[in-house]
């Protein structure tokens, strides 16, 4: 029986699509090992967003030569798919995979047998017109449903569009019977995870489906305690949504909506598809229904074009919003983007700078919004991480919790109070309370 590990960088998608290539070789009589565990095969998912992609990559090979010199070691993933020749010149490296082609590798890769050439099968993007289902299992307590893939939008920034293809979904249908199979497992809670995941309901280039519909269906399926809207783009995040969200019993109240400017000229620069006041007004909406919803934002630093006062439009409109946490990204230049033909560039240290001054804002306002939670009641999943006799989890609204470890409460869901702020930024709970009995 051939020992096959994973290594995934990046997203959500990643992650899922990992988990569900690992089962299908576990389906075909592979066993699947550690990476530290002397694996015959090792299988790398790569992300063209992660910094150094390039460097990373180089690592891990090196690093899975020197656990299993005699190693398969393949290559699929955003990465893959952009630069499939520069990969295959990494040493160690025996075969790299395009989006069209990473579904099917163990039949692509027969046998896995070494040869002295790398294999290259990295089709155009354009040929990645499928959508493959994935989630995740066992792998976290969460679990990542992939129900989009691929963009139709073309930020300027951006290369997801080039590496994942165009905006293709799963049918409603399927989605149910993934989350069936899910429910079926000790699963608490699951994340519908895609590129664009409001754009949701393409199908063989036609729009079928909508993406309210899916959330209207897949809150019926029983054994799911919570679902969680990973991330989507304030312009397709209708009332509708936000309003069903706000009835829903297993929705939770949390959206991570992109911003990536607080500018109006850096977002049409950017190509987005939105001014600032469509954003400001988003956000009111969720407050009005959900006082109590998490709201994370990502915003890029040092996009082309970004004076110093139009970053503080940035910062300021930040500042002025009811949001919970930002995730900062610092524009760094990408291969094929329209963005690094543009003029104004931003020194790395002025870009470096303002992404600090927005990590510390990110603080001040995740520190609101736990203290704006003191004192209420909430449900907590626990992870099974531990770390000095402490546990984790999350709350509905993702306020990460700390409570004394206790083995049994790993993958449960826990009514608790919000007790106080630790010095670590987390919140303690007072004594979880009754267990929820869920399936
Ligand atoms: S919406 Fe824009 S940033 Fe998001 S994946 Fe599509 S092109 Fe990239």
């Amino acid at each position: 029986m051939k020992k096959v590990a994973f290594y995934t960088l990046g997203c959500k998608l990643n992650y899922s699509e990992t988990s569900t290539i690992s089962r299908m070789f576990e389906n075909k009589g592979y066993q699947k090992v550690e990476f530290e565990e002397n694996p015959d095969i090792f299988i790398i998912n790569t992300c063209s967003v992660t910094e150094n992609a390039d460097k990373k990559c180089k690592k891990i090979v090196k690093e899975a030569k020197k656990i299993s010199p005699n190693s398969y070691v393949t290559i699929i993933g955003c990465y893959a798919q952009l630069k499939p020749q520069e990969i295959a010149e990494i040493k160690g490296v025996d075969a790299v995979l395009g989006a069209a082609e990473k579904f099917r590798l163990i039949e692509l890769l027969d046998g896995f047998a070494k040869a002295q050439e790398t294999k290259v099968l990295a089709s155009e993007i354009q040929e990645a017109n499928t959508f493959n289902n994935a989630y995740s299992m066992h792998d976290r307590t969460r679990t990542f449903l992939k129900v989009q893939d691929g963009c139709n939008y073309g930020c300027a920034f951006c290369t997801i569009p080039l590496a994942r293809g165009k905006s293709r979904s799963d049918t409603i249908e399927n989605i149910l019977i993934s989350a069936r199979e899910i429910a079926k497992t000790d699963v608490k809670e699951v994340v519908l995870t895609g590129v664009n995941i409001g754009d949701f309901g393409i199908q063989e280039g036609k729009r079928k489906e909508k993406f309210i519909d899916l959330i209207k269906e897949i809150d019926t399926v029983e054994g799911i305690d919570r679902f969680r809207i990973s991330s989507i783009e304030p312009n397709l995040l209708t009332n509708e949504a936000i309003e069903f969200v706000s009835k829903s019993k297993r929705f939770v109240p949390h959206f991570h909506i992109p911003l990536q400017s607080g500018s109006n000229e850096v977002l049409r620069k950017m190509g987005r598809r939105y001014l600032r006041e469509l954003y400001e007004d988003r956000v009111s909406k969720i407050k009005n229904l959900m006082p109590h919803c998490c709201i994370g934002v990502d915003v890029i630093v040092g996009f082309p074009g970004e004076t110093d006062e139009l970053f503080l439009e940035t910062y300021n409109f930040l500042n002025g919003l009811d949001i919970s946490y930002l995730h900062v990204f610092t524009y760094s230049e990408r291969a094929n983007t329209r963005a690094v033909d543009m003029a104004g560039i931003v020194p790395i240290k002025v870009r470096n700078e303002r992404s600090k001054m927005l990590r510390i804002l990110s603080e001040k306002k995740k520190r609101k919004f736990y203290e704006e939670n003191l004192g209420k009641t909430f449900t907590v999943l626990f992870e099974d991480d531990v770390e000095n006799g402490k546990m984790h989890g999350f709350t509905e609204n993702y306020i990460r919790v700390t409570a004394k470890y206790d083995p049994i409460l790993i993958n449960e869901l826990k009514t608790v109070t919000l007790a106080s702020i630790n010095e670590n930024g987390t919140v303690e709970v007072e004594e979880p309370q009754t267990v929820y009995e869920t399936h």
